[in-house]
């Protein structure tokens, strides 16, 4: 399989050469040349495990990872799942759930990244080639990168957080990884001064290729790829076309969802949640893709503005034409603002809906009492997001985080002190570690020059 650049301005890739660039160099984003079809096979995949189903998906992309090597990695990969299902369907009355929470971090990342450590792992060593992923994150979403690569050989990983920020439970989550190859640095300052350090780091070509650095972030190909597979799994479980229900920031896992369409399982339609940063229900409704301030909430993996895997489905919409979609960037670039159409809905599939802290915490409530499931804040965005949608067959909401990772919001909504798991509370008995570095990109760029593999 070849991939192609969002931006048309780069030759055609392997998967190899898109999972270890990430980003085209041209600034777009690699997509799968043609996508293979389903249809055909579809009936024979429905005996299939998760992980006998991922093999078949994911070795339709990854056509240059050996096949032997590429089924250990996905029964590795998902080994460190606590769920034999690994994404469990969950059923009570008309209420469907799919479980993604199951991996070490308890956040529906992992299904991608436990996947994606152990494929740069590989290619890596096959190349003799070494990698030292630097990242920031304001809490939440940095676990799930250390837990993908902690341990692999030739990957150093380097995460920012501000110091005094983030949770307890998210500071533990990252600093109790006894692994050698992993660094937290504690910043003395705020998340954006870990963003500035991040940028300043990048921007300098000459270093950033010494040191082999490189990121982890969520448009890399390989993790929309996975994705795909609990699509697949899901629909495999009914006999009519389903509609997902997807609490949104990124646009990567709701992205995956639309990729599996493309390779004609049998989805109906996809709701998509947001949270009070609406940047992209107000886009499929109106067409008008407009930046705003982003604003704190209950769920802040969804505390985003532009979300960067749009630009691959504004490529698939405008079909493949790399030309009008790099206008549409550099408008969006330039003025914050660009329209890709005048005439109201954008995609008669995608059914987008905001949904506010009130509305949030009043439905992680009435699903734990009408169904005694709890939810959290992230799963219950999509969980409202389903009801305000027109429902025509089986709705199936993502559940994208344990509860207990988020057990202050839970708890407050329901008025009990029931979001726990006995993963987390053992973090409190554990050995913590963290370099305490102060927010100066000097200071971090000595500690990588000391640190990072080479
Ligand atoms: C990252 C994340 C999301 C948003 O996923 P996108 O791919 O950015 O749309 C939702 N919920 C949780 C818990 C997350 O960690």
């Amino acid at each position: 399989m070849q991939y192609v650049s969002t931006r048309g301005g780069v030759k055609p890739v392997s998967f190899e050469q898109a999972l270890l660039e990430g980003q085209a160099e041209d600034g777009g984003l690699y997509l799968p040349a043609r996508y293979p079809q389903l249809t055909e096979r579809w009936e024979s995949f429905r005996d299939l495990s998760f992980t006998e189903l991922a093999y078949e998906i994911v070795s339709l992309y990854a056509t240059d990872i050996d096949s032997l090597i590429l089924r250990a990695i996905l029964d590795e990969a998902f080994s460190t799942f606590d769920d034999d299902d690994i994404v469990p369907l969950v059923k009570i009355d008309d209420l469907h759930v799919l479980e993604l929470f199951h991996g070490p971090t308890l956040a529906f990342k992992d299904v991608a990244l436990q996947v994606l450590g152990r494929l740069f792992e590989h290619t890596l060593n096959t190349r003799n080639q070494v990698l030292n992923i630097l990242g920031a994150t304001s809490g939440d979403t940095g676990s799930a990168a250390i837990a993908g690569v902690q341990g692999r050989d030739g990957i150093g990983i380097f995460i920012m957080f501000p110091d005094g920020r983030t949770s307890r439970l998210q500071e533990l989550q990252m600093t109790t990884v006894r692994e050698r190859n992993v660094h937290c640095l504690a910043i003395d300052g705020s998340f954006d001064d870990c963003q500035r350090i991040l940028k300043s780091i990048f921007n300098d070509i000459e270093f950033k290729r010494s040191a082999s650095l490189g990121a982890v972030n969520s448009i890399n190909w390989a993790r929309i790829m996975v994705q795909i597979v609990y699509y697949v799994y899901a629909t495999l479980r009914y006999n009519e076309p389903v509609t997902f229900s997807v609490p949104t920031g990124n646009f990567g896992n709701i992205l995956s969802a639309i990729l599996a369409m493309q390779m004609g399982a049998p989805i109906r339609r996809l709701i998509l949640g947001t949270n009070e940063n609406d940047i992209l229900a107000r886009f499929f409704v109106s067409g008008e893709y407009k930046r705003g301030a982003v604003q704190q909430t209950l769920s802040p993996s969804m505390d985003i503005q532009v979300a960067s895997n749009l630009e691959r489905f504004i490529y698939l919409y405008l079909d493949g034409d790399s030309e009008r979609l790099v206008q549409f960037m550099q408008e969006f670039a330039e003025k914050n603002h660009a329209v890709l159409h005048r005439n109201g809905h954008v995609d008669t599939t995608i059914d987008a809906h905001r949904v506010d802290t009130d509305e949030t915490l009043k439905t992680i409530r009435d699903t734990w009492e009408r169904f005694g499931y709890l939810v959290d804040p992230h799963t219950a965005v999509g969980v409202a997001a389903a009801a305000h949608a027109r429902s025509d067959g089986p709705v199936i909401c993502l559940a994208t985080a344990h509860p207990a990772k988020f057990p202050n919001a839970v708890n407050e909504a329901i008025g009990k002190s029931l979001a726990r798991h006995p993963r987390l509370d053992a973090l409190y008995e554990k050995q913590a570690r963290k370099v305490k570095l102060p927010a100066d990109q000097e200071k971090v760029r000595s500690y990588l020059e000391a640190n990072v593999i080479s």
